[in-house]
């Protein structure tokens, strides 16, 4: 007698439970959605000569640390907002070209008409993808590490230039109290459940 009835089983078995075991390590350093205030709020602003003191500069290196962990434990994390390590300022980094970015009190001044939507996962609100529309450049106005005005115009003509100004458009919402999922609609998110999910994805222009 053949079977009436296949037990139904969820994909990406040893995935998840490799995933699972990553978000246990970095839930100990990055905060996750619900559990601090602050990730909803905007960040504040840093005061211009704050930024070489010794205060804000040991800020700075510990989300350098936090960023390189997250790094090392998961093989992925390309930028990261104050915030999200418990540092509500106007403070995040991302790394380019084997460089890190860093931006404080970055404002956005110009943007591109062009959007685009690509599958977004934050390390806050793991382990879900959020397929965000976002413009496909952006200017902004900040000050780097040692204080100086900065421009970022960095056109997005490429894959890496639209991921990079995708990154940078992510990490400023942390600072203004938004997360990636805040900007979808509930029922388009989907769960990460397996390892080609980041080779997979793709932009896809909106009309
Ligand atoms: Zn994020």
């Amino acid at each position: 007698m053949s079977n009436p009835w296949t037990l139904p089983t969820p994909p990406g078995k040893e995935f998840k439970k490799q995933s699972f075991k990553e978000l246990s390590k970095i839930s100990s350093f990055v905060y996750q959605v619900g559990e601090y205030p602050a990730l909803r709020e905007k960040s504040c602003l840093v005061t211009p000569s704050d930024i070489t003191s010794p205060q804000f500069q040991a800020k700075l290196t510990y989300l350098r640390g936090c960023l390189k962990k997250y790094k090392t434990m998961t093989g992925k994390g390309r930028g990261i907002a104050a915030v999200q390590v418990g540092i509500p300022e106007q403070l995040l980094i991302f790394s380019r070209r084997s460089k890190l970015i860093v931006m404080i009190n970055p404002k956005i001044v110009k943007e591109a008409k062009e959007k685009y939507s690509y599958p977004e996962v934050c390390m806050s609100a793991n382990n879900l993808i959020a397929p965000v529309i976002r413009s496909a450049w952006v200017e902004i106005e900040y000050r780097d590490e040692k204080g100086k005005e900065k421009i970022w115009d960095v056109k997005a003509t490429t894959k890496q230039g639209l991921l990079e100004n995708r990154i940078v458009q992510h990490e400023i919402d942390h600072l203004n109290g938004i997360i990636n999922i805040d900007r979808v609609d509930a029922r388009e998110l989907t769960f990460v459940s397996d390892y080609t999910f980041y080779a997979n994805a793709r932009f896809k222009k909106i009309k």
